[in-house]
């Protein structure tokens, strides 16, 4: 039996991750496999239910889990809590209540989608591009964190900080998907100003010499990274970063694909992994059946490639929503002017079909 904790979270969270569990349903028929889901609250509904955003109880059951499948936290009504209290709390308590220091998130071009991206079809034709995003160190985590009363004014503060075994961990990661692939990274850093970013370039050159000198690497400033991803984005394989520079090079390279309702991604640690979409909440369609579950849906198979090792499987979900795609079958978000839109449900349902 294989158990699969699943947390919804808020607004279209809920709608999108029906869909993904109900393709990991089919999946279990087909695999003959028993999965047991069990729901979880946290975000918002778990402010709301227990006046915290990760309550233990939920962090005690994903840990007890062989997968967590999360859906997306926040929204307007939560917005004006404190700091600790945001539902957002619920995102960072589960990384690093997990220890899932490595976010990979790919981001693939589906050739009948060309249209639905707002670059050119030559630049973002046969695009395959992963990115390899540190996730539990960084700005995001280093203290001091506040904001602070001074004499005259108030003082924001956040601290970027990086160890050596941190940087060591998430390269290995890189360089091992590398191997799988097109034999190639780049690895991104801001090296000409940041502290950080240096200790950063020495280690990743230092493990790539010693340990996997026949994979070509690049090492390119973040600055530039954010224009080359626009300018040449099939110049890019694998992509090796830190959190922030992560967080947003992967919202920009899920953009060349169409939509922020395509992306996957799946954040790993030695003992847990934790499968969702790239996108939020979208409190904006929430609620109306409009939102694509396809980031969901390919979250899921991530899950079954990774934590089931059932890659042949998750490649036939993959192939699943690339034909629904090829029939015409569109989401508002990626309907380019079509008219045969379909609702979240309608869509999980085609590929479930096609599956
Ligand atoms: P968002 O990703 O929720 O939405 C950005 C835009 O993309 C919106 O116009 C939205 O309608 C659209 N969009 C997103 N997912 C879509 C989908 N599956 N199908 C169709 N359209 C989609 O980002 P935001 O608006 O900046 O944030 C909204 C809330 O989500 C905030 O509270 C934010 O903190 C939270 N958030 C949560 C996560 C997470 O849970 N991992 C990630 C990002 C943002």
């Amino acid at each position: 039996m294989f158990k699969i904790a699943v947390i919804p979270g808020d607004g279209i969270g809920t709608e999108v991750t029906s869909q993904a569990v109900r393709i990991l349903k089919k999946a279990s028929r087909i695999l003959k496999e028993q999965f047991d889901f069990t729901e979880l609250k946290a975000g918002g509904i778990a402010i709301d239910t227990y006046g915290k955003p990760l309550p233990e109880e939920t962090l005690k059951a994903a840990l007890a889990s062989d997968a967590v499948l999360l859906g997306a936290v926040g929204g307007p009504k939560w917005d004006s809590l404190s700091y600790e209290l945001k539902p957002e709390q619920a995102l960072l308590g589960l990384r690093k209540g997990l220890e899932l220091y490595a976010n990979i998130r790919p981001a693939i071009m589906f050739d009948s989608l060309i249209e639905a991206s707002s670059l050119k079809p030559e630049i973002v034709m046969g695009i395959d591009i992963v990115v390899v995003r540190e996730l539990t160190g960084g700005l995001y985590y280093g203290r001091p964190a506040g904001i602070f009363e001074e004499a005259n004014t108030r003082r924001g503060v956040n601290t970027m900080t990086y160890t050596v075994p941190e940087i060591e961990r998430i390269a290995h990661t890189a360089f091992k998907l590398a191997k799988t692939r097109r034999k190639k990274i780049t690895s991104v850093d801001k090296a000409n100003i940041l502290h950080t970013s240096m200790l950063w370039r020495e280690i990743v050159n230092g493990i790539h010499k010693r340990n996997y000198p026949d994979i070509e690497i690049d090492h390119m400033y973040v600055d530039n990274a954010a224009m080359q991803l626009i300018r040449n984005p099939k110049h890019f394989d694998v992509i090796l970063t830190e959190n922030m520079f992560g967080d947003i090079l992967s919202d920009e390279a899920s953009m060349l694909t169409g939509s922020i309702g395509m992306l996957p991604s799946a954040s790993i640690g030695e003992k847990h992994a934790l499968y969702e979409p790239v996108h939020g909440s979208a409190p904006d369609i929430a609620g109306k059946g409009l939102a694509n579950p396809i980031a969901s849906i390919l979250s899921a198979a991530m899950l079954l490639e990774y934590s089931l090792k059932q890659k042949e499987l998750a490649r036939k979900i993959f192939r699943a929503v690339e034909s629904v795609l090829r029939e015409g079958h569109r989401t508002a978000d990626i309907s380019s002017g079509s008219t045969n839109i379909l609702s979240t449900e309608q869509m999980g349902a085609e590929i479930e079909k096609k599956l």
